[in-house]
């Protein structure tokens, strides 16, 4: 399976963007996890993203992901759900997700404590000032991960976030940033910070992102969803 020239091109040129901003931020591409948001785009994407390099895959639907996962379960990938989950298809996402970077209730911990296996997760942090949104309020993070601890099963990895988009995303990252290390505070091993995007993965990269989430800017424009 050879990957397109246009693929080829984009991943090529946002690893290099990855390298600039890490070269900025004095840091090294290698602290970083670059997971390619495939939602929407078929199996046979994913196949030419391994062809070049990809180990890292995020979805954000469980109905897409799961079929997709269990296509290409010959391939050396981990998959990361970056969406938002219901509880009751909590545990069937265990089945096929390793990492779960959207965790922002009790609930849902409860029902992926219940999971066939062990997973990986961030808790996702609302960063707007709308309580519609995804994602935990920053005054409840504490309460949320003493949950994760809590469990068997769930191994907390850190803080998940969207940049709004009325704010400066290297500010609002900053902001994630200081909610991780709050977390920290309870949960030592909770290191990571899963944050930036195609439009400002460079921002995340100088706030310390460990895993970026990339959608578009490698997979080319997404396909309406079915
Ligand atoms: C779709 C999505 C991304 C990727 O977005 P792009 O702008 O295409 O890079 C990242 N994180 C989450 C939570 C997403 O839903």
């Amino acid at each position: 399976m050879t990957a397109s020239p246009e693929l080829a091109e984009r991943y090529a040129a946002v690893t290099a963007g990855i390298a600039d901003a890490c070269a900025r931020a004095g840091r090294s591409p290698e602290e970083l996890t670059l997971i390619v948001v495939t939602k929407f785009h078929p199996a046979q994407l994913v196949r030419e993203l391994v062809e070049l390099g990809v180990r890292h895959v995020g979805e954000n639907r469980h109905q897409d992901a799961a079929p997709k996962a269990a296509e290409l379960a010959d391939l050396p990938l981990t998959w990361h759900f970056v969406g938002q989950l219901q509880s009751n298809k909590a545990k069937a996402v265990a089945r096929y997700a390793d990492v779960i970077h959207s965790v922002d209730r009790a609930s849902l911990v409860t029902a992926l404590a219940g999971a066939e296996r062990a997973v990986d997760v961030f808790l996702e942090i609302n960063l707007t000032d709308d309580p519609g949104r995804g994602g935990v309020s920053p005054d409840r993070v504490e309460e949320l991960a003493e949950a994760v601890l809590q469990t068997e099963r769930l191994r907390l990895r850190g803080v998940m976030g969207v940049a709004p988009l009325d704010e400066d995303a290297r500010t609002a990252f900053a902001r994630l940033r200081a909610i991780g290390d709050r977390v920290r505070t309870i949960a030592p091993e909770a290191t990571d910070l899963s944050a930036g995007m195609s439009g400002d993965y460079a921002e995340a990269i100088a706030e310390g992102a460990t895993h970026l989430r990339i959608g578009t800017a490698i997979t080319g424009k997404r396909p309406a969803p079915q």
